[in-house]
């Protein structure tokens, strides 16, 4: 399974990063199946690659939730204006299909985008994605996970060929607060993305004002879930936009005394499970 990050960036996209601007978007390939996670801004560069490609394009996104840096990217994500294309897309949750949709629709009605959704020509499906229930997309096993954060959210733990990909955006996690499920889920990962958004110092108002209940993670706590569900790597997602790349290096500087395979989820970065870490 083949994975490319095309946006690592939390609640609102920046300009001038190395590490990466555009918000939420990672994709998964094997066998000639793609999976999309997120359709933050990072959708655009992806799309621009599948339109190189040609059509017709065939690929499934999975929503982890609805907040608006995961699906702002959607009205340029220019394959869905074709007719060649098929599309299925899961929303989170019971009715996470229909909650999809009008999400999608809305952020493309007037005054907010010239194009309605509508307009759209691609075959587009829309599925729930449920806690536990897990999907199958060709070589892929999908697992959808309840994860903490407001108004909910769903981490994916995705396998294929033989290794596991877990998908931890948008999650308040610390070693103390792991569920035995929770864990159990992103045991043994190949490669695992937890949100990392905030320093500790930043979390408990230390610096600026406390952020703990508003769903996201510190690095140190990301680091030490790793170690404790025994991950392989770890991959801190999720940047906040105020943090800039020396500060983000130096988050991960710091997640190493905790885990020591541990890096920033950088855009453009592409990951072979199976290869060496550092690989
Ligand atoms: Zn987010
Ligand atoms: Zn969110």
């Amino acid at each position: 399974m083949e994975i490319r990050f095309f946006g690592v960036r939390g609640s609102i996209a920046v300009s001038g990063s190395r590490i990466g601007g555009n918000t939420a978007c990672v994709e998964l390939t094997s066998q000639g199946h793609r999976l999309i996670l997120d359709a933050g801004t990072g959708i655009r560069t992806l799309s621009e690659i599948m339109m190189r490609e040609g059509p017709p394009q065939k690929a499934t996104l999975f929503f982890s939730h609805l907040h608006w840096d995961h699906v702002q990217g959607f009205p340029f994500f220019t394959p869905a204006y074709l007719g060649s294309t098929e599309l299925m897309l899961y929303g989170p949750g019971a009715n996470g299909d229909q909650a999809l949709q009008s999400v999608l629709s809305k952020q493309m009605e007037p005054p907010n985008f010239p194009v309605p959704l509508s307009i759209l020509r691609a075959k587009m499906t829309f599925g729930s994605a449920l806690h536990g229930k897990p999907i199958e997309v060709g070589p892929f096993k999908v697992t959808p996970i309840d994860v903490p954060h407001p108004q909910g959210c769903l981490a994916y733990r995705v396998e294929a060929d033989g290794h596991t990909f877990v998908y931890a955006t948008d999650v308040e996690l610390a070693r103390e607060s792991l569920t035995s499920e929770v864990a159990r889920y992103m045991e043994g990962a190949d490669a695992l993305v937890l949100d990392a958004q905030y320093t500790p110092d930043e979390y408990t108002g230390k610096i600026g004002i406390p952020k703990k209940g508003w769903g996201h993670s510190t690095m140190v706590d990301a680091a030490q879930v790793a170690q404790a569900v025994d991950a392989r790597r770890l991959l801190l997602f999720h940047h906040d936009p105020a943090h800039n790349d020396d500060l983000v290096e130096n988050m991960a500087e710091e997640a190493r005394n905790h885990f020591f395979a541990t890096e920033p989820a950088r855009e453009g970065k592409r990951l072979v499970l199976g290869q060496a870490v550092g690989a």
